[in-house]
């Protein structure tokens, strides 16, 4: 019989983090070894975070970009575990030393690990690649609860930056976040980020190829964080055992070729 793989989440009393738990405790395939808090944190099911890296094969971590980072520099530091990481808002530097820890541990990262948002990722390349710049504006939407704490989300950047892909452009290069006052004519070829933050929404997005005379809407609509969940589960099988490397969720789901 294969042994379980022995997880840890960190977040673990975070809105994902309580709904990951339950369904890592369910499937046999894993062995909880417990939730981290933050550091110094005590409660029922809560291991330190030093003590979870000696024990765990795999990390998930739903906290913040910057608690990540750090955590994927102590996992590196330790020569492991794996790490599945689904937190977002990162700033550059998070995302440089992210990538320096998985010289040495294997790291997925995901804005997003549901199976519909990242063939969605693939379709709004494909349109972009399909549509040219000089005539089809593209703009992406999102909308979130409203304790959500970054913007644009995780995964409206996915989007974004496969938009830019499909273009053959980096994204800093032509994003706008966000317009406010006398903004001037839209500039051709510029990807427009909106936000907006109420109530319980789990997650919208929508990406708009818009035309002087006709618009394609590509859109996804989250009903329930279960299915991030999943992936995540989906996810931390995949990565248990992997060489180092920095992996995608389109790595699991077999779309990258
Ligand atoms: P949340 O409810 O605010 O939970 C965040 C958790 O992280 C909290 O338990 C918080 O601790 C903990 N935390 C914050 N700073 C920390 C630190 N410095 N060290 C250790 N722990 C820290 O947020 P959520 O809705 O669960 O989302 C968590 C993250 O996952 C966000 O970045 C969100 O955008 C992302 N997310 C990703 C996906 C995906 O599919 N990839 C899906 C949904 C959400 P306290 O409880 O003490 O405040």
């Amino acid at each position: 019989m294969i042994s379980p793989i022995k997880v840890a989440v960190a977040g673990a009393n975070g809105r994902m983090g309580r709904t990951i738990l339950p369904l890592l405790a369910a499937d046999p395939a894993f062995a909880v070894i417990g939730g981290i808090g933050r550091p110094g944190s005590v409660g029922e099911g809560l291991i330190d975070r030093a003590a979870a890296i000696a024990a765990a094969d795999v990390i998930l971590d739903f906290t913040t970009g910057n608690a990540a980072a750090e955590l994927a520099g102590l996992c590196a530091s330790a020569g492991g575990p794996a790490l599945v990481i689904g937190a977002t808002g990162f700033e550059p530097d998070e995302i440089q030393r992210i990538a320096a820890a998985a010289r040495t541990i294997p790291i997925l990262r995901s804005g997003n690990f549901a199976i519909g948002v990242n063939i969605l990722v693939g379709l709004v390349a494909q349109a972009a690649r399909a549509l040219p710049a000089h005539g089809w504006d593209i703009e992406i939407l999102e909308a979130h609860h409203n304790r959500k704490i970054d913007a644009p989300s995780g995964t409206a950047l996915m989007l974004g930056e496969a938009a830019a892909e499909g273009r053959g452009v980096s994204l800093a290069s032509v994003e706008r976040r966000g317009r406010d006052g006398v903004t001037g004519e839209r500039p051709p070829g510029e990807i427009g980020f909106a936000v907006l933050r109420a109530g319980g929404i789990v997650g919208e997005h929508s990406v708009l190829f818009a035309a002087a005379e006709e618009v394609v809407t590509l859109s996804h609509s989250a009903f329930d964080r279960g299915m991030f969940a999943r992936g995540a589960l989906a996810a931390a099988r995949w990565i248990a055992g992997r060489a180092p490397g920095e992996y995608g969720m389109r790595d699991v789901l077999g779309l990258t070729a």
